[in-house]
């Protein structure tokens, strides 16, 4: 513990993962042997900096700037950067420790890394975001690279911070080195789906689960907090699949709209004009802004988060269950807390951990990079097919490695079993390295 002092989100990470592992080490012992469950929870290599950059008033601006390079045994690290004022090595690292098992599920050759900075996007005007984003990459790029770390985009980084970014790369290596990030808008090395991925993959991930049922969204009343990339992607495909979402939130609070979230209204609201869900009330009648309150009070049969780390605890989850919420799949990473998912298993509610039920972003992110590697573009249709086939997958996975471990039905230790045994196997053949 000292040695990861202080870093509470890492603790819960590990805790979680190593708490479904016990069924594996018995059956192979050949992983305690050699130390695999110890090196996985030490980063191969952690890289700490200094951001200097000048805001629009001409002040020196100081921001701290990480990438965790957490494994390599599968591929090139790869994982999202973050920029949000909560930002420090325990959220990176719990993100880049989460980031090893996602990636393992997906079947993918990819590694796993977590960056970001406690820069704060908000507020800062276009010109700023630009200066922060070259200044991040001035350090960055000694770092990265096609075969070696791939970073994306995660909270506060989207597709005008990637281009920033990628910008700022080229001009340093004098390279046109489209892998070295994914994420990229469409007319400069981007791909189709990449956007829509993450939201869209968490929804057919809990389609998956309600099939396995006989069910399906047709009718569901659905609620998702959040209102960035993944959030309104979920809403997106929860709609196309026949489902209500009826509210969605921000960090000044949240919505309900019981005609269904006007998805066209909200992408002009935080898209557009990048302002507050307050807005998205002022413009729709049927909606009505609360702050201060809970989203998860409002009732629903199916609930994805997609905002943030804890953001439903204990008692959030014993409201949902006794408003009769029977499924919840995570878009955000480890928006959950212990509390909230041992409510979930004690009540039989059907739960889909984030490393599982959002691994379509990442997943999306390695076709985009095997578009790059083959100087390709596939279309939309075709990239969507795969998508869901991953999700699919991952989905089948998980119910066939925690029937296998004696957890039938438990996608958390089938997430967690079935992402660790692929990148301890590869660690093994690898050698201790
Ligand atoms: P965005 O920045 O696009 O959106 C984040 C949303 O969550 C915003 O609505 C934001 O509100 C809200 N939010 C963020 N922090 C907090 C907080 N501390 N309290 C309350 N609300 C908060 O990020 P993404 O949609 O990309 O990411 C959302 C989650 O999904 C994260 O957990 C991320 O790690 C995970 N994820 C993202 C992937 C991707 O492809 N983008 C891939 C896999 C996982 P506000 O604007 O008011 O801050």
């Amino acid at each position: 513990l000292h040695r990861n002092a202080g870093e509470a989100e890492f603790h819960q990470a590990v805790r979680e993962v190593l708490e479904s592992l016990g069924p594996v080490v018995a059956k192979h012992p050949e992983y305690t042997d050699s130390a695999v469950i110890r090196r996985l929870c030490e980063p191969e290599r952690q890289i700490i900096f200094r951001v200097p950059w000048v805001d629009d008033s001409g002040a020196v601006q100081i921001n701290r700037g990480f990438r965790v390079e957490f494994n390599s045994a599968l591929g090139p690290y790869k994982g999202g950067l973050r920029f949000h004022p909560s930002v420090y090595l325990g959220i990176v690292k719990f993100l880049g420790f989460e980031q090893i098992f996602k990636n393992s599920l997906t079947g993918l050759p990819i590694g796993g890394a977590k960056g970001g900075s406690d820069f704060d996007p908000k507020g800062r005007s276009d010109a700023e975001v630009m200066r922060f984003c070259q200044a991040f990459m001035t350090e960055l790029y000694r770092h990265i690279g096609e075969y070696t770390d791939v970073p994306a985009g995660d909270i506060g980084v989207g597709g005008r911070e990637i281009g920033y970014l990628f910008g700022q790369y080229k001009r340093i290596t004098n390279r046109y080195e489209s892998g070295v990030l994914t994420g990229k808008g469409l007319t400069w090395g981007g791909a189709q789906v990449r956007r829509e991925a993450t939201g869209y993959g968490t929804v057919f991930f809990a389609h998956e689960m309600l099939r396995s049922r006989g069910r399906s969204f047709d009718g569901q009343r659905v609620v998702v907090s959040g209102s960035g990339n993944v959030a309104t992607y979920a809403i997106e495909k929860v709609q196309q699949l026949g489902g209500v979402v009826v509210a969605c939130s921000d960090s000044s609070g949240y919505i309900v709209d019981e005609k269904g979230i006007d998805l066209e209204v909200l992408k002009e609201v935080k898209e557009v004009r990048r302002a507050r869900l307050t807005e998205y009330a002022d413009l729709r009648e049927s909606a009505v802004f609360s702050d201060g309150a809970s989203v998860w009070d409002v009732p629903c049969d199916v609930a994805l988060p997609c905002a943030t780390q804890n953001e439903l605890d204990g008692a959030e989850a014993r409201t949902l269950v006794g408003n009769g919420c029977e499924l919840v799949a995570e878009g955000a990473n480890m928006p959950c807390t212990p509390l909230a998912t041992a409510v979930f298993a004690e009540s039989g509610v059907m739960f889909a951990p984030g490393k599982a039920a959002n691994a379509g972003g990442v997943a999306t992110s390695a076709l985009e990079m095997q578009q790059n590697a083959s100087r390709d573009s596939w279309t939309f249709a075709h990239t969507e097919e795969r998508l869901e086939e991953i999700m699919r997958s991952i989905h089948d996975r998980c119910l066939e490695t925690a029937e296998e471990y004696g957890k039938p039905g438990d996608y958390v230790a089938g997430a967690n079993i079935a992402g660790f045994i692929q990148v301890a196997d590869a660690m093994l053949a690898l050698g201790v390295i």
